[in-house]
């Protein structure tokens, strides 16, 4: 009997709190409820809208050629350099939306020749304002070809911010190029690009030493704007311009994940650090002939891509900047270039930019001390077509 009212006496409360934790549990999931409900129905009207999308302001107004965002005529290779990214594509890269439903786009544009600038050539200058996207809004003012000069422009912007986070509604871009009839349709001599974010201006001022028989672009103090490798790490030294980044073509599987070096077949190719060969030319279909190699102390695999030779065979032991391969255009590549990839050794295959990786040192080139008079004309040239638009 004991016992048993004991026992009882014990089950009761017991079971009475049960009941209580179960009503406050019950209780609280239904404020929990009914909050949502409230913020659903009553969300505040004066709250940044979220952006619209190319698509959307597109099918509002006037039909406008829609481009998707800045690639690069340069394929991502499909079978290793699509790997996951670490973090998610963002949404546009536009900023919060202004009040004005769709004013007229600022544009200034002119067209002229000069004799400054080489013979019978047609030299542009544009001015415009960033809506929505670069894309979106290169292709509100140029008839042709605008998606190319949208991601001409991004693979300048990339060298000075993160274009795809950083760029704004209302940032202002100043353009002078001149038209081809190559392929590659322009060449942008100089572009002035105001940022709201960044609070800051930068320009890119194309220039050709009269060494080489391409251009680069410098800032105004004559500083080369794309980085290079340093030493004996860098894959490729004899290059002409890095077309892509890890990054690029985003949406699709994760986007690009090397960097694109645009260099002549046959272009010495080098291995970043010492390491084991662990397999050449797979997949020969998209990736040409190719080369990984393993790297225990960097913690990463190196990839090379597109080539045209390839000089050593799985296994091999290889040194920091030993030769490996000629740079190519083999496998799914429109243009002779060398894929370069960096990844992790790990199951999530970490994609890594070499210009962040800390295991390399980059720096910037400067215009040669003997062209520097020549390279200020050049720029006042440009200047004089901006402000003369
Ligand atoms: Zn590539």
């Amino acid at each position: 009997m004991e016992p048993h009212s004991v026992l009882n006496s014990q089950k009761i409360p017991s079971r009475s709190r049960a009941a209580w934790s179960r009503k406050i549990f019950t209780l609280i999931f239904m404020v929990s409820i009914g909050l949502n409900i409230y913020f659903i129905l009553h969300n505040n009207p004066d709250a940044p809208a979220p952006l619209e999308t190319a698509t959307e302001v597109a099918a509002k107004s006037e039909p406008v050629p829609v481009a998707p965002l800045p690639a690069v005529p340069v394929p991502a290779a499909v079978d290793e350099a699509a790997v996951e990214k670490k973090t998610p594509a963002p949404a546009l890269p536009v900023a919060p939306r202004k009040k004005t439903k769709l004013e007229r786009v600022e544009v200034k544009r002119a067209s002229f020749s000069s004799q400054d600038f080489g013979e019978g050539k047609e030299i542009h200058a544009l001015h415009f304002k960033v809506r929505n996207s670069l894309s979106f809004s290169t292709c509100r003012i140029m008839q042709e070809g605008c998606e190319q000069m949208s991601a001409y422009i991004s693979r300048l912007l990339v060298w000075f911010f993160d274009v795809e986070s950083n760029m704004r509604n209302g940032d202002s871009v100043h353009l002078v190029y001149e038209k081809l009839d190559s392929e590659e349709r322009f060449k942008i001599l100089k572009l002035v690009y105001k940022s709201e974010f960044a609070g800051k201006t930068f320009q890119a001022n194309f220039y050709r030493t009269g060494e080489l028989d391409y251009g680069v672009y410098y800032d105004q103090e004559g500083k080369e704007i794309a980085r290079r490798i340093a030493g004996e790490a860098a894959p490729i030294q004899d290059y002409q311009e890095i077309t892509s980044l890890p990054g690029d073509f985003r949406g699709d599987r994760g986007g690009h994940a090397g960097t694109d070096f645009k260099a002549e077949v046959g272009t010495p190719i080098f291995s970043s650090f010492e390491g084991k060969v662990t397999r050449t030319n797979w997949n020969i279909r998209s990736n040409g002939y190719c080369v990984e190699i393993d790297h225990p102390r960097e913690g990463v695999k190196t990839l090379y891509l597109h080539l045209s030779r390839v000089l050593v065979k799985p296994g091999l032991y290889v040194k920091k900047g030993q030769k490996i391969a000629e740079s190519g255009n083999t496998g799914r590549t429109f243009a002779p270039h060398l894929h370069y990839e960096i990844k992790g050794r790990g199951k999530r295959k970490r994609i890594y930019n070499p210009f962040e990786f800390k295991h390399l040192t980059t720096f910037n080139r400067e215009i040669p001390t003997q062209h520097w008079e020549d390279f200020v004309h050049t720029v006042r040239l440009y200047d004089q077509a901006l402000n003369e638009s």
